[in-house]
């Protein structure tokens, strides 16, 4: 696995991975447009652009700019995921395709054709948090702290992807948490737990957690990066 890597968008990092995505998943028709890094809490990507009514009811778009956030560390994959949904909507609009609604149903095909044969994750809104709670048997790659408490017992914390930086300190600060360990897995026991975006732990039978480490591997953070340990070298 490789390491999970997190960082800011940069505008030659945008424009670099648009005209990558535009070679690969729209035969190179999009035009290259400007790009522009917003801070704001509002989203974390969008196309600008100028419209017109025309003669029949339909609009004419143009003047486009690809808007990215550049407020968050995020996983790499995310920003590509956004900067793809991004390209949708200009493919859309710079085709002047006239969508059933903002992410209509034009949207959901090209989305849903471009997950499937690019194997990527685009989705109508791009979550901070996956605060998915139901049971379920997919395999999602958590990160996982471990923490042992001061009264012996283990608790256990899945960070939001884009909070882990922020988590990997923040879970330290609480009072009872005497240490902790970091891991990826992708095992389904951990699908019931939510996502924090806050440091909390929730406590967890050792036993049974052990049962469920056996594929994790442990992470490491140096600077603000995260790495996956290789396994240990037999010699
Ligand atoms: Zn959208």
């Amino acid at each position: 696995m490789p390491p999970l890597k997190i960082m800011v968008a940069t505008i030659p990092y945008v424009e670099a991975t648009f005209a990558r995505f535009n070679d690969l998943c729209f035969e190179g028709r999009l035009k290259p447009l400007p790009v522009r890094l917003s801070r704001a809490r509002s989203f974390l990507g969008k196309i600008e652009f100028k419209r017109k009514r025309q003669l029949f009811g339909s609009w004419k778009y143009s003047d486009f700019v690809l808007v990215v956030s550049s407020l968050l560390d995020l996983p790499e994959t995310l920003i590509e995921d956004i900067i793809l949904h991004e390209m949708i909507h200009y493919f859309i609009l710079s085709q002047q395709l006239q969508d059933t609604s903002t992410h209509g149903v034009i949207f959901k095909r090209m989305m849903r054709d471009i997950n499937a044969r690019y194997n990527r994750n685009v989705t109508i809104s791009h979550r901070f948090t996956e605060d998915e709670n139901e049971l379920d048997n997919r395999r999602r790659q958590h990160l996982l702290c471990v923490a042992k408490l001061s009264d012996g017992r283990a608790g256990i914390m899945l960070a939001a992807h884009t909070r882990v930086l922020q988590l990997w300190n923040d879970v330290k600060q609480i009072p009872s948490v005497e240490s902790c360990r970091w891991f990826t897995t992708t095992d389904p026991f951990f699908n019931r737990y939510p996502r924090a975006v806050r440091a909390k732990v929730y406590l967890v039978d050792e036993y049974e957690l052990e049962q469920h480490l056996n594929d994790a591997r442990p992470l490491q953070k140096i600077g603000r990066k995260i790495y996956v340990q290789s396994p240990p070298v037999q010699n």
